[in-house]
């Protein structure tokens, strides 16, 4: 095992320590999207380019390999790109790959030890796509028998395990550029509504002495029931005022129906002593508790609010709640969902695209898209949540004819986990979906009990922020965070030309 002569001296930086000196590990060296265009481009070919071999079905491309040579053929682009990227490392000796053989293998399945023929001489190059990849190597049966025989067992060398790359590995290669989107929370209407406001009765304080008792006396008369987070008394601001303070007496309703209010109609002199205030005037005061800041900020213009502050809203609204590196994985997550969408679109179905993942071992646990032209209940939200029940054993429908639609196996999940720990289907997961889920698909994520929902771009008939907020409903039994504006460049790009679709 030497290192090709031509090998692109930027490599070295790859060696891996802990193998042989001939083995390199590039990060993200083919990004997701990638991976996923492959595998879409390698099921999209006619049928026929298929061979069937035991143990594996085979595409080839770029000619028909013949003992006495190749007659070649140009790649496709798809295949052409990644020809180029490998070959520009060196691995061919300065050479392009001319061909390239598709081995498509099941779970279980493989290729016995071999030799590749002359013609593959002197490199061949691997990718593998879809799964992790186990290769062994051993010394070739030479041509002299030796001492010992020459089993498989004896000729073994070492094997090399391809994991397939953590997600947090592929997230260092792109968080360092910042996106430009930032995903705003979508909150209930009670958060996200202006701040009503009611009429009330104040008076000025001239004598500040008088303060304590003041108080005292006013909340047994008018107690104020519901405004709790009223205070009852204001400092003025500004210093050239006559007196220091003003203290709410009363709500215009609740004040006695007179002619003309003053402070004797509003005071009866044996409930509060009016020594020390001046006449009564109407303010405006925020009928309820702010929820946001925002709405804190709004409420406190009119009167003194207090507010019970939840830090991760505040954080959500001002668009910071997640971290640059959080974004990466985020719109990492989004873009395979508009990869799903395009392949839903080029099977004739609407572009909308989804993919659940596990935010605990950031794994992506299904990615589905539309599917409504063979079923008018299939949104790409149902197709995922089922293909979810589907890596638990459970599920209603089989989406296999759809090769971008797609779950992480059974036999992964139990090999990581207990099944008795296993979630109630979407118990704690994240949902990325291009398009705001309708009626259907949000009670849909209520009822399979979904931790978030991430979207890109708002529907006309949204169930989760522009027609309703299902997410937020007090009388169903689960509600859940909803982000929106994930990655939504590319989740709009996914409908405009949709929409120029439909018009030529
Ligand atoms: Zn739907």
């Amino acid at each position: 095992m030497e290192h090709p002569s031509s090998i692109v001296e930027e490599l070295r930086q790859f060696v891996l320590t802990d193998a042989p000196p001939t083995v390199y590990y590039i990060p993200d060296f083919i990004s997701e999207e990638e991976e996923a265009y492959l595998l879409q481009q390698v099921y999209k070919s006619p049928k026929i380019k298929w061979t069937q071999l035991s143990g594996r079905r085979l595409q080839n491309w770029g000619g028909l390999p013949h003992p006495r040579g190749m007659v070649g053929e140009r790649l496709p682009d798809w295949l052409l790109k990644h020809c180029e990227k490998i070959s520009s490392l060196g691995a061919f000796c300065g050479k392009t790959a001319n061909h390239v053989l598709v081995n498509e293998y099941k779970p279980g399945e493989g290729i016995m030890p071999h030799e590749d023929g002359p013609l593959y001489h002197p490199t061949v190059t691997t990718i593998s796509l879809g799964s992790h990849t186990l290769l062994d190597f051993y010394t070739p049966v030479s041509g002299t028998e030796g001492d010992a025989p020459q089993t498989e067992e004896n000729r073994y060398q070492f094997s090399l395990l391809d994991t397939m790359e953590p997600q947090m590995k592929r997230w260092k290669g792109s968080a360092c550029h910042a996106h430009s989107w930032v995903a705003y929370p979508v909150l209930s209407d009670e958060q996200s509504q202006d701040v009503e406001l009611v009429e009330a009765f104040a008076v000025p304080i001239v004598d500040k002495k008088v303060t304590s008792r003041l108080v005292r006396e006013l909340n047994s008369l008018y107690p104020l029931d519901g405004l709790q987070h009223i205070k009852r008394v204001r400092a003025r601001k500004d210093r050239d005022s006559p007196h220091p303070l003003e203290v709410l007496v009363c709500l215009a309703s609740e004040a006695p129906e007179v002619k003309e209010v003053t402070i004797n109609s509003l005071l009866p002199p044996e409930a509060v002593g009016r020594e020390g205030l001046g006449e009564p005037f109407t303010v405006k005061v925020p009928a309820r508790p702010p929820l946001t800041r925002p709405q804190f900020e709004l409420a406190s213009r009119h009167w003194p609010t207090s507010f019970h502050e939840d830090k991760q809203v505040t954080v959500a609204l001002r668009g910071e709640l997640f971290s640059p590196l959080q974004k990466a994985a985020m719109h990492t997550y989004m873009m395979s969902a508009v990869t799903a969408a395009r392949a839903g679109r080029e099977s004739g179905m609407e572009a909308v695209g989804a993919v659940m993942v596990d935010p605990v071992t950031d794994r992506i646990v299904a990615v589905g898209h539309d599917c409504r032209g063979d079923h008018p209940l299939h949104h790409a939200v149902m197709v995922c949540i089922d293909l979810v029940a589907r890596s638990q054993g459970g599920g209603c429908y089989s989406f296999d004819g759809y090769t971008a639609c797609r779950f992480t196996s059974p036999e992964w999940n139990t090999a990581d986990s207990e099944e008795s720990s296993q979630p109630y289907i979407c118990t704690g997961y994240d949902l990325y979906v291009t398009r705001e889920p309708c009626v259907m698909c949000a009670m849909a994520l209520v009822h399979s009990r979904i931790g978030r929902v991430f979207y890109g771009t708002a529907s006309a008939d949204g169930a989760l922020g522009t027609r309703l907020k299902i997410h937020t409903q007090r009388d169903l039994n689960h509600r859940f965070e909803v982000y929106r504006g994930v990655s939504r460049t590319e989740c709009e790009e996914l409908y405009s030309s949709d929409t120029e679709k439909d018009h030529f």
